[in-house]
């Protein structure tokens, strides 16, 4: 058997998953734009670490010739080199490749590299069975974890000692040791085999979401099941191991908090729950004119900007409809330049187009609150007046998380992804489904972190219609949703619209 270090951690995670990736790989789910998009950082994280170590010599990988990649490794220790990238060993059934390894005198050093901001648990593991393999050929001496230090702000030229955090886990590692050969046995028993009996459980998203879950997942309800109830704490898994799939079943006397219950009781009775004087309350608090705003951000695990810090949201565009008194809806909206900080250009714009009165609707309001107070930090000069939009916000999902509104199909969430198709259900104007290349936040996110890196310049223009027409629909969403809480209160405001 031999075993790579991610099938080792896989196979740590659960043996099924093990199994399954050594015999029926063709029952694997296709990765995610999100696992795309982190493999991608986890790269560039990768090959900029390596200057913490310059002047080393990389092994190629060659998925044909993994035993020449071993030979290489061994030239390159044996010749006297100071720093291998890649380093390949393939010991005792673990191949495994160290991201860096650095002379020590007669010993060597490893160092992992992780894009995350934090050694974490499954990071040891992986650490200790490369050093469990390495230690095999050559004398070791510390094994380190490298990892974005997240308070590091760039200030003009990236400071790569000072953007990386080095955490010696050489400890951690040795106490490890003994256990592997223990795992290792157990992982070859399972795979010389059957496919072991092994339930879904809390294991399939710990510490990696699984991609056997279609799989393995399968016998769960894809509507309405025990997994769907929202704020359940974990209980779900008390129900599913009592044989309960769906939510149909769930005992009247379990045991579940209040938005959880109030979940169940409208899914059963099919009821819409409307507080009209609630919602009434609500919507008094809101001034003409009503600027209905939305941010979108991006993050960069490597800070592009001065004044940026790793992983921090960086918004990039925002969109902006302006409802005046007499019923006049104006659209505004501010897209960066891919190429620049756009920071502060969008908060000079935004403060000219918010109206200096009159309230500012978001949904979820934290995000857009505390976007504005990161704005304040990097343009001091109007933190003043950027601070003060903060005064004047008002959360549209207000009356949907307080329940003034509850539709059994909110299946116990509120956020707009889930109110609008439920509130407009047949209404393309307000279909995500509908636009172009970008249909939620997460596309939009990644397609403008990577735009100043996109090489068929002709395709800019369109990706940048594509991400104005998603944000615009986020705050048009929020005008309907708002004229629609009108309606449900049967006043008759919400119809003087014109668009
Ligand atoms: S989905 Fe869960 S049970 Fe199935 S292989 Fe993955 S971790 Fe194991």
């Amino acid at each position: 058997m031999t075993l790579s270090k991610s099938q080792y951690i896989r196979g740590l995670q659960c043996h099924k998953s093990l199994w399954l990736y050594k015999n029926k790989p063709g029952l694997r789910d296709t990765p995610d734009s999100q696992t795309e998009s982190s493999f991608n950082t986890g790269y560039d994280v990768g090959e900029l670490a390596k200057e913490l170590f310059p002047n080393g010599v990389e092994i190629e990988f060659d998925s044909k010739n993994f035993n020449g990649m071993v030979k290489k490794t061994k030239e390159l220790i044996s010749n006297g080199t100071e720093v291998i990238y890649e380093a390949t060993f393939s010991e005792d059934g673990i191949f495994a490749m160290a991201d860096i390894l650095v002379r020590n005198s007669n010993t060597w050093d490893i160092y992992e590299v992780k894009a995350s901001t934090h050694t974490k648990e499954y990071h040891k593991n992986d650490t200790a069975i490369q050093w469990y393999a390495l230690s095999k050929a050559i004398n070791l001496n510390r094994a380190y974890v490298v990892h974005i230090n997240n308070q590091y702000i760039r200030n003009s030229k990236l400071n790569v000692q000072e953007l990386f955090t080095i955490d010696d886990i050489t400890d951690i590692v040795l106490e490890k040791q003994d256990e592997i050969p223990l795992q290792l046995a157990e992982m070859e028993e399972i795979l010389n085999g059957e496919i072991p009996n092994i339930d879904i459980g809390k294991h399939c998203s710990d510490p990696h979401g699984c991609d056997f879950s279609s799989h393995c997942w399968k016998h769960i309800p894809k509507k309405n099941s025990v997994f769907d109830i929202s704020y359940a704490m974990g209980k779900q898994w008390k129900l599913y191991y009592q044989g309960i799939l769906s939510i149909d079943d769930v005992p009247d006397d379990f045991h579940l908090g209040k938005n959880a219950t109030l979940q169940i009781k409208h899914h059963r009775s099919q009821e819409i729950k409307i507080d009209k004087p609630k919602i009434k309350e609500f919507l008094e608090t809101i001034k003409y004119p009503i600027n209905f705003f939305d941010f979108e951000t991006f993050q960069n695990a490597i800070p592009r900007f001065d004044n940026q810090r790793p992983y921090a949201q960086m918004p990039f565009q925002y969109s902006l409809h302006i409802l005046h008194e007499d019923g006049r809806l104006e659209h505004k909206e501010f897209l960066g330049d891919e190429n620049s900080d756009p920071r502060r250009p969008l908060s000079d714009q935004m403060l000219k187009e918010i109206t200096p009165t009159g309230s500012i609707i978001a949904f979820n309001q934290s995000f857009e609150i505390t976007q504005i107070k990161n704005l304040a930090l990097v343009c001091s000069d109007i933190s003043d007046k950027l601070l003060a939009l903060n005064e004047r916000f008002i959360d549209l999902a207000h009356p949907f998380q307080h329940k003034h509104y509850y539709h059994p199909k909110f299946n116990g969430k509120y956020s707009i992804k889930v109110v609008l198709p439920t509130l407009f259900p047949d209404d393309d104007e307000l279909d995500y489904k509908k636009l172009g290349s970008i249909q939620n936040g997460g596309d939009a996110m990644d397609t403008f972190a990577n735009l100043y890196l996109l090489k068929d310049k002709s395709q800019l223009a369109e990706i940048k219609k594509d991400l104005l027409a998603y944000c615009r629909l986020d705050t048009l969403a929020m005008v309907r949703i708002w004229e629609k809480l009108y309606q449900f209160t049967e006043e008759e405001i919400w119809i003087k619209l014109k668009l």
